[in-house]
């Protein structure tokens, strides 16, 4: 089985304005809060939390939006104010950053990894082909059957060699 070891540049800014961060405490307890459509990963992992700030009392927290109307994105909005609200945390405004856009480069390795074990392929980074391999048996034998998988955000594929269905996160 193939992993996927490269960091993107996107990636690396990331986890620079983690690591640099003056509350890392909140990142952590942000760790918590998932994709409503897969729960195994973080919205970190997902790449869409990208930065926690203090301003005065104000807790602000920007997330880019994954693919623009989905509606999982007010849900995850709400699950991030509700985290910090419990925690003690009630002045939260979360902002939505528009630029730069989001990719799927932006998804943490950790986030990739968690995906092939949920049994959905995860996006290869952008420049490193575009063989969509079997998250089962690992296989790169395999063909489209839809577009649209579970939801618009996958494509449903078939492994060629261990003839299992599965969705891939589609690669934007
Ligand atoms: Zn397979």
């Amino acid at each position: 089985m193939n992993s996927i070891p490269l960091v993107t540049e996107a990636q690396r800014e990331r986890q620079l304005r983690r690591s640099n961060s003056a509350l890392p405490e909140l990142w952590s307890l942000l760790d918590e809060v998932t994709d409503p459509e897969i729960p195994v990963v973080s919205l970190w992992d997902l790449g869409v939390l990208q930065d926690i700030k203090k301003h005065g009392e104000r807790l602000l927290v920007e997330i880019t939006p994954t693919y623009s109307g989905c509606p999982a994105m007010v849900e995850m909005a709400s699950e991030i104010e509700k985290t910090l609200t419990a925690a003690g945390h009630t002045n939260v405004e979360v902002v939505s950053l528009l630029t730069p856009t989001w990719t799927t480069d932006f998804m943490s390795a950790q986030g990739r990894d968690k995906l092939r074990e949920y049994g959905i392929a995860p996006p290869s980074p952008r420049g490193q082909g575009d063989k969509v391999c079997c998250p089962q048996c690992g296989s790169a034998n395999s063909e489209l059957i839809s577009e649209f998988g579970s939801t618009a955000c996958k494509a449903l594929y078939r492994c060629l060699d261990c003839l299992e269905p599965f969705d891939y996160f589609k690669c934007i």
